[in-house]
């Protein structure tokens, strides 16, 4: 068969669990949580399926879930949208980063992507016809940071930029945009009709007191942007696949045309449930903390072997610099690392469309503490 997307074969995530997985090895790759959501998240969705929410929702989500969304939208980044038009709930971020690309970009369109960045976003374009123009994160005379060049940005605009893709707090490098990095998007954006999607999906994972910078705190790209979040990283559940994608009403509509015959709509009873979750704040006001713990915990232990930590600002995940411990290229480290010291990581190398080797790789903290304790037992021969 003629393929549409020759250069993408098995991910990363999945190569890696399985290697871990056949040589015993702690599993500090693939990015999900080794500890169970609160058991009230599970009773809420029991309760909604014995309450016979069990056929279809209306397309774009149950409107109890779409108004709790908007509501605390409005509550953490004072922008209201509106739940009827601008909200819509969809099979994790992962359908909704590939359905808001489907329903702008046109065959020939380029989209900037900054990388290292997640691994669908690239295909994503592909299958929408358009092309990925890579910049890379990182300013000149900061080695190891992971920061929004905005000249690079601006030299990367063409007549044909429909969309730039966002990732705050970013995957993989672990950091978080500033508001000054905000007003400077804004700020390079005003004079085109350039299309923002932003990734938010560790929104609620930011450290050292730092805020989140949604989007939505920024009117003026508020009103270019689709914000993209997932329940799965909030509430300790990726396998349920729900989130959603906040955008004004035009962008929404369009997104819309692509969700009804994309999914149509996602899962009702779990849609019920988040609803009613969603009433008490404290989850979410929480992760921080909860998360801040792991990360402290993992980054001491880290902290007494040759690997060089990097900074670890948001998101679940840890970056380390290994050129003290070995040459290796960073898939082979990887690799060595599952099978002979028994820690599974991901390399860096694989969120860049080319390749690049800089000898990092990234460790997934969002384990129980026993688990980062068995993982830095290991590596503390290192
Ligand atoms: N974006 C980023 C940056 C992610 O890390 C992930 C989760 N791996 C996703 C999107 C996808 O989220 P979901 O599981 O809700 O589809
Ligand atoms: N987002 C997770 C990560 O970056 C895993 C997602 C996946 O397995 N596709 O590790």
């Amino acid at each position: 068969v003629g393929t549409k997307l020759p250069r993408v074969g098995t991910t990363i995530f999945t190569v890696m669990s399985a290697l871990a997985q056949e040589h015993d090895a702690v599993n500090l790759g693939q990015g999900f949580p080794d500890f169970d959501c609160d058991p009230k998240l599970v009773d809420c969705v029991a309760e909604a399926m014995r309450a016979g929410h069990n056929q279809y929702p209306p397309m774009p989500g149950v409107p109890a879930l779409r108004d709790a969304i908007a509501r605390k939208i409005g509550a953490l980044y004072d922008h209201r949208y509106d739940p009827g038009l601008e909200i819509t709930v969809t099979a994790g971020a992962t359908q909704g980063i590939l359905t808001a690309i489907l329903a702008v970009v046109r065959p020939g369109d380029e989209v900037i992507v900054l990388e290292p960045c997640y691994d669908s976003y690239e295909p994503n374009i592909e299958l929408a016809g358009g092309k990925a123009v890579f910049v890379p994160l990182g300013r000149d005379g900061e080695p190891g940071s992971f920061r929004p060049d905005f000249e690079r940005i601006a030299a990367a605009i063409t007549p044909r930029t429909r969309a730039l893709l966002v990732n705050t707090p970013h995957n993989p490098s672990a950091s978080v945009w500033t508001r000054e990095d905000m007003h400077a998007l804004a700020e390079l954006l005003r004079p085109t009709d350039i299309v923002v999607i932003a990734d938010e999906v560790y929104e609620h994972m930011v450290y050292d007191g730092q805020a989140h910078e949604s989007v939505a705190r920024h009117p003026e790209l508020a009103a270019r942007s689709f914000i993209v979040s997932s329940f799965g990283k909030t509430y300790h559940v990726t396998g349920w696949k729900v989130g959603y994608v906040a955008a004004p009403a035009p962008l929404s509509a369009e997104f819309r045309k692509v969700h009804q015959f994309n999914v149509f709509t996602v899962n009702t009873p779990v849609q019920h449930a988040l609803a009613r979750y969603m009433a008490d704040p404290a989850p979410y006001l929480e992760l921080p903390a909860f998360y801040q713990h792991k990360r402290d915990l993992f980054r001491d232990g880290l902290g007494r072997t040759r690997f060089r930590l990097l900074p670890s600002e948001g998101s679940y995940f840890q970056c380390v610099d290994y050129s003290a411990i070995s040459d290796r290229s960073e898939v082979e480290f990887c690799r060595w690392l599952t099978t002979e010291i028994g820690v599974a990581a991901i390399p860096l190398s694989v969120f860049y469309a080319g390749g690049r080797e800089q000898r990092v790789v990234r460790f997934c903290f969002a384990k129980k503490d026993e688990t980062l304790r068995s993982a830095l037992q290991r590596l503390a021969q290192l």
